[in-house]
Formats: C-alpha cells, sequence, structure tokens
C-alpha cells in the first residue's frame, strides 16, 4: 500500500528530508508532497557558515546536532552529484586579539578534533598568515585555522535537492498550509490526511503546532548580516571564512 507523508517547510531541513525520502529503497511506494511558501526562508538568507566546532554554547545536545550537520555535508554533496557552487569545504579561521585567548582557543580546536574528523587539520596562524589567506583584512589578528570548515550556498543547495527528489516521489506545493487541531493540513483544497507529517517550518513552528495543544520554545535571535561588495577586488571565492 501506498505511504502519503507530508513536510511542511522546504528550507534546508524540509528539503534534506525530501532528498532522503526520495532515495530510501521502495520510495516508489511513498509519496511525498512538500508544502512551502518560500517566504521569509532562513535557508536562502544564510551566510552558509559551516564551522561549529568552536561554539563555547554548553547546550550537549545542540553541539551533536550541529556537529553531525557539518559532518554530513560533503556525503550528501556527493550523493546528490551537486558542486563546488553549492558547498566547498574553505576553511574557517577564527581570530583572537589576545595571545592567551588564543592559545584557548587552540587547545578547543585540538580538542574537539579528537570527536570530529571533518574539522580536517588544526593550526594556529600569526597575524600575517592570515592576511595572506585574507588580503582583505587591513588589520589582521593571528587566528586559529579549521580547514574542514566550509561555506554552503543555501538556496542551491535546496533547489538541487527538491530538483533531484522531484525526479521521483516528490511533488512540491507553493503554499502556506495550516493544521488542524486532528494533524490534518489544511491546503487551499481542505484538510488532507497523510500518515506521516514532517515539520521542517523552522521559526514558524511554535504557530503552526499550536493548534494541535503543543507549545514550541521557539525564540527569535536578533543579528545583522552586512553583504558588502569590495570594488575593484578579484572574487576569490576560495577564500576562507573569517
Ligand atoms: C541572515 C541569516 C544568516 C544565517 N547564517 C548562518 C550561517 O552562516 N551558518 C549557519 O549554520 N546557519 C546560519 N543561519 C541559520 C540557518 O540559515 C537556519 O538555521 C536554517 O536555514 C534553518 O533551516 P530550516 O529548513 O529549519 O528553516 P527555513 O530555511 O526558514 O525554512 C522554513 C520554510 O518553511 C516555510 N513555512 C513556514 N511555515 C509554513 C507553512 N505554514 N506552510 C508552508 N510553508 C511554511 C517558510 O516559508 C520557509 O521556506 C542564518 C540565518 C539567517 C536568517
Amino acid at each position: 500500500m501506498q505511504k502519503r507523508i507530508a513536510i511542511i517547510g522546504g528550507g534546508i531541513v524540509g528539503a534534506t528530508a525530501a532528498y532522503y525520502l526520495s532515495k530510501l529503497p521502495g520510495s516508489e511506494k511513498i509519496k511525498v508532497t512538500l508544502f512551502d511558501d518560500g517566504v521569509g526562508q532562513a535557508s536562502k538568507a544564510a551566510a552558509g557558515i559551516i564551522s561549529p566546532w568552536l561554539s563555547k554554547r554548553r547546550n550537549q545536545q545542540w553541539y551533536r546536532l550541529a556537529k553531525a550537520g557539518a559532518d554530513l555535508y560533503p556525503e550528501l554533496i556527493h550523493d546528490a552529484q551537486l558542486g563546488t557552487d553549492v558547498y566547498q569545504q574553505t576553511g574557517t579561521i577564527v581570530t583572537r586579539e589576545d595571545e592567551a585567548d588564543l592559545e584557548t582557543l587552540f587547545a578547543l580546536a585540538q580538542d574537539r578534533r579528537k570527536t570530529a574528523a571533518t574539522m580536517g587539520d588544526v593550526a594556529t596562524l600569526t597575524a600575517q598568515e592570515v592576511q595572506d589567506q585574507v588580503p582583505l583584512l587591513t588589520n589582521p589578528q593571528p587566528g586559529v585555522v579549521i580547514t574542514g570548515g566550509a561555506r554552503v550556498d543555501g538556496a542551491a543547495l535546496v533547489n538541487g535537492l527538491l530538483a533531484s527528489a522531484s525526479k521521483r516521489n516528490l511533488k512540491v506545493s507553493h503554499e502556506r498550509v495550516k493544521l488542524n487541531a486532528q494533524g490534518q493540513v489544511i491546503t487551499s483544497l481542505g484538510a488532507r490526511q497523510f500518515d506521516r507529517v514532517i515539520l521542517a517550518v523552522g521559526a514558524w513552528l511554535k504557530e503552526l503546532i499550536a493548534p494541535l495543544g503543543v507549545n514550541a520554545d521557539v525564540r527569535p535571535q536578533k543579528g545583522q548580516l552586512i553583504e558588502l561588495a569590495v570594488k575593484d577586488y578579484p572574487l576569490q571565492e576560495h577564500m576562507p571564512v573569517v
């Protein structure tokens, strides 16, 4: 019997779920519908820096999840036959003004490296070496480089994964949907029943599952991203992230 699965949200999480559902053995018996209106999607807006290893957050569950995500990228990109325009291990450099802070950071990096092979090599760089790698910097500081750090183009990744899954068992519906108290998906054509519903709506989870009587602890985090175009500067796609 055919199984019907709904995915609500088509950012990086929903698109990855759709991709793996299309690759499952017996996927021809699974019909997947992904609902997404694309409004405000974080995956398209993100800077795409993949480098969770030096985070000092105490939340170990978060760290394990973020680390597993970083570990998955090379395999996912290879399997989905996506290229370096989508994901590239350019390396990341984390700088510190103070020598003692740099040593602490390096020790943390070495420790994390023991359980995170994707990090690649870890080394300290002098201020001059940092500037050699990122000539744009006018006042460089010494830093720690992690060669496995990467950059992902979220929009290109999502498009690539959805295009691949659409060749098999995925249908994308560009609309905003709701859930009712019975867990049915309320679409423009009415309530639809699915065997499973995957919620991948990111920041919108709280409002989506409120009708089920479940409270999701999703809160905003304020930040700012400034994108600069540097005049007369050659585009260096291989430059590490600082
Ligand atoms: C400016 C910015 C910079 C960032 N930079 C980085 C970075 O450098 N490195 C990093 O690791 N992370 C970064 N992030 C975080 C990262 O982008 C997110 O964690 C990730 O993209 C979340 O993916 P997602 O699939 O969960 O959600 P999203 O990508 O937000 O996708 C959710 C989708 O669900 C859709 N949706 C919501 N409700 C409904 C509904 N009811 N019906 C239908 N569709 C619905 C939305 O329209 C959206 O398309 C950044 C985020 C932002 C905003």
